[in-house]
Order: structure tokens, then sequence, then C-alpha cells
């Protein structure tokens, strides 16, 4: 829904509201609000609520530390799961600098740019998401534990699967907020779940994917339980993913649809596919941000180690889900879900986009499974790896021009610091696994 601000402060006053939260999301994804009690809507509507961003990781030295941050009317929403006392209602908002410019280093912005460069070529990118999540025990404090609240695997149902009652009163919340959820599931692993919900465009969605992991957090903490997105919390079982589907429409007609082709696939469909391709490894840094993220891509748990496609197979890093005409998609495999998504899907769509311009053409379709492939085949079908970890995607980051150009000075340099900075702090450490290969041997 579309408001104006009339509408809005007369929405608030009916409905009782007590306080909004002004949200916004920082560049390594956290998501940040201000909660203003409602008296002072009208003061956010006229854009005038100041915040300093010199405390708000990666946006702005001390000199520069005033920030604005400018409502978007069409996200409010109000809160399920708040305080009896009062109703809670939230607002996204864009960051803007005090000269009234939209802030180079804004996430949202960012993104924003990115369906600029895609509407300048007639393009409108519609997204949808599926974010797997572990539901875990917590200790008598609340403190999450690394252990399984269940048994269960892939579709099982009650009583087995315990997690059952947290995850429908999830699709509850994140209807009540707008959400048309259409399946919620147990993934693979124990514990593990899914909970997918209609594609949109891409603004919309990266917004909702922030919103989806608040509520997902919320309501298991009521459970007793904990929710991670962490991409790879326990070994030898599966990780969690956030596959991204995309698919570009045109003049509101599937732009990535062609009857005539073998594969119903349009010439732009085949192009995106060889700009993801290209630059896979240089936006993995941002699809897949942590040292952790890179435990998740290995062989073995329907996750993508090697640069491919298909349309028949889940081990690549892009398959091409059956549908066609209206539902024509690629779904890009290796994002998870501790990645920004407004960075994550404006470097996606800024290298299929990148594909279209240049009119790259992808190598064959790989419908073998890679991994049953040696790597003197692999070699042979012109077949390249994901980053191994985190400081091979800083490298491949580095190297890769599209990334400096799609995120701006502004975040392209904060983001690599705060990366490079994790690495340093993670390699200088002992890992349990050194100490068990190693102390008794040596
Ligand atoms: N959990 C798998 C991953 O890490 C994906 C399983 C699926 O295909 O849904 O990407
Ligand atoms: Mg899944
Ligand atoms: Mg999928």
């Amino acid at each position: 829904p579309t408001f104006d601000k009339e509408k809005l402060l007369k929405l608030v006053q009916e409905n009782e509201i007590g306080f909004i939260r002004l949200q916004f999301t920082d560049i390594l994804g956290s998501l940040k609000n201000i909660a203003i009690p409602a008296k002072q809507l009208e003061k956010a509507l006229n854009n005038q609520i100041m915040f300093d961003g010199s405390s708000i990781e990666g946006f702005v030295r001390i000199e520069e530390s005033d920030m604005y941050l400018r409502p978007d009317l069409s996200t409010f929403a109000v809160l399920p799961l708040q305080s009896e006392r009062a109703k809670v209602a939230r607002l996204i908002c864009d960051v803007y600098t005090t000269e009234g410019v939209p802030f180079e280093g804004d996430p949202r912005n960012v993104l924003k740019r990115a369906l600029a460069r895609a509407e300048k070529l007639g393009y409108a990118c519609q997204v949808g998401p599926e974010l797997e999540f572990f539901l875990f025990l917590t200790d008598k404090d609340g403190k999450p534990l690394v252990q399984t609240q269940d048994d269960a695997g892939y579709f099982d149902l009650g009583p087995v699967d315990l997690g059952e009652s947290a995850r429908c009163d999830m699709c509850l919340a994140l209807e009540e907020l707008g959400f048309e959820i259409e399946a919620s599931h147990h993934e693979a692993a124990h514990g593990q779940h899914e909970i997918d919900f209609k594609y949109g465009s891409a603004l919309r969605i990266a917004d909702d994917i922030m919103t989806f992991k608040l509520v997902v957090k919320s309501v298991a903490m009521r459970h007793g339980l904990h929710a991670t997105f962490m991409p790879k919390p326990i070994f030898g079982i599966a990780g969690s993913g956030m596959h991204v589907n995309i698919s570009l429409t045109k003049d509101g007609k599937n732009a990535f649809y062609d009857e005539n082709d073998p594969m119903q696939l349009s010439k732009e469909a085949y192009h995106f596919i060889a700009g993801l391709l290209e630059h896979a490894r240089g936006t993995a840094l941002i699809t897949n941000p942590l040292v952790n993220s890179y435990k998740r891509l290995v062989p073995g748990y329907e996750a993508p180690v090697y640069i491919a496609w298909s349309a028949h197979n889940r081990s690549p890093l892009i398959r091409i889900p059956s549908a066609r005409k209206a539902g024509t998609r690629v779904e890009v495999r290796n994002p998870d879900p501790s990645a920004n998504p407004y960075l994550a899907l404006a470097v996606l769509i800024n290298a299929g986009l990148d594909g279209i311009e240049r009119e790259l053409m992808p190598p064959a379709s790989t419908d073998s499974n890679i991994y049953d492939m040696s790597e003197d085949e692999r070699k042979a079908a012109g077949i390249e790896n994901l980053p191994a970890g985190l400081d091979e995607a800083i490298a491949a980051y580095k190297q890769d021009p599209l990334l400096r150009q799609c995120l701006g000075h502004h975040v392209f340099y904060r983001y690599l610091d705060a990366k490079v900075a994790e690495w340093d702090d993670y390699r200088v450490q002992i890992h349990p696994w050194e100490i068990d290969h190693y102390l008794s041997k040596n």
C-alpha cells in the first residue's frame, strides 16, 4: 500500500499506534532502528529525523556524522508481537546526507542504483528468495546452544518436527505483515527449516528479507528457541542457503522466456546467466560474506562449489527451474542468508545486466553431476570453482571492476576493510581441529 503523508498520520492516530520504528540497514547487513513516539511522526515525514551516523558500522567518519532518515511511506506496517501497552509500527527509511542527497553508503541506495540501471535498459527485476535457517535450543539463560531442537529431515512432519508450531507462528506473523507465504517445510538437516514467500520487485524483496529475519528470530525466541541464519552452523550436515530466483520483465512480460528456443530461454536469459557466471567469483564476498559461508560451499550438501549452470541438476551455481512462460527464471544457489540483501541483489542484478550489455554467452549447460567429474574433466568443460575461503573471495572482489562500479567507492572500501579485518582476526586463531590433529603428534 502507498500512503500520502496525511493518510498515514490519520491511520496512525486512528489505530492508536504509540511508537514508530524508523528502520535502515548498515553495510554489513544489520537492521538498525530509531523509535519515535507517534507524536514525532510528522517531523519524520518531513524528513527531519537526524541521527549520528558515526556509530553505525561502515557509515561515516566522526566529522561528517549527521545523517537524515527519509521514510519510504510504502513500507508502513503495524508490527505484530509487540508489547500490550502500545502498538508499534515501522517505516523503512532511506539515508540522506545533510545536503539532502541520498547517502552513497546506504545499501538501499546501492540497490536503487542497480534497479535504475536495469530500468534504463527497459527491465524491471523480479526476485524470489528462499531462506533456510536452523532452530537451536537455548540454555537456562536463553543463550543459544549448537543443539538442534529435533531429529527430523526433509519434508518430515509432526510430532517429530517440534519446530512446526514455531514455524506456523512465524508464517502467521509474516502474513500479518503482508507476506504471501507460499510454503514452509522442514529442510534436510535436523532442526533446519525453510519458509518461502511470493516473489516481487527487487527493492521490496530486499526490505522483506530484513523483516523476515527479524520475525523468524523474534518468534523463535517466544518458543524458547534460537533461530540462526548462520550459513553452516554444524559440520557434516547441510548448511543454510538463500537461493535467489531472478527474472526480468520488459513491458510487463517475462524477458527470459522464448518459446522458440530449445530450452525456451531468450537471448537475454543466456546473457544474464553468462554475466552471473562471469562475476560469480567477484560477487561472492557480498553473497557469501562470512568466514563461515565458505564452509557451506563444499561438495555433498546441495550447495554449489563450481561455476556452472544447469536446467536439471542442483549441484551447479545456477539452476533453471522447470517453470516457463511468466515463471521463467534463474535460481542462483550460492548466496546465503547472512548476506546483506540489498547489496546481494544489487551485485547479482548488475552481474546479469553486464552480461546483457556485453551480450556474453554462457558455456554449454552442465547436466551431469559436477561432483562426479574429475578435475581434468571440469577443466576441459571450462568449469571454475567458487572461492574456497574468505581470503580468496576478498582477492576476487578486488579484481573484478564490477564491484567498485556497482557498490560505489564508499561501500566498496568500507566493506572491504571490514572483511579484511574479519579474515585477519580469523586466520590467527587456533582451531580445535588443529589441536585434535597436531597436539599429540608433534
Ligand atoms: N541447504 C542447501 C544449501 O545449502 C539447499 C537445499 C535445497 O535445495 O533447498 O544451499
Ligand atoms: Mg531449501
Ligand atoms: Mg531452491
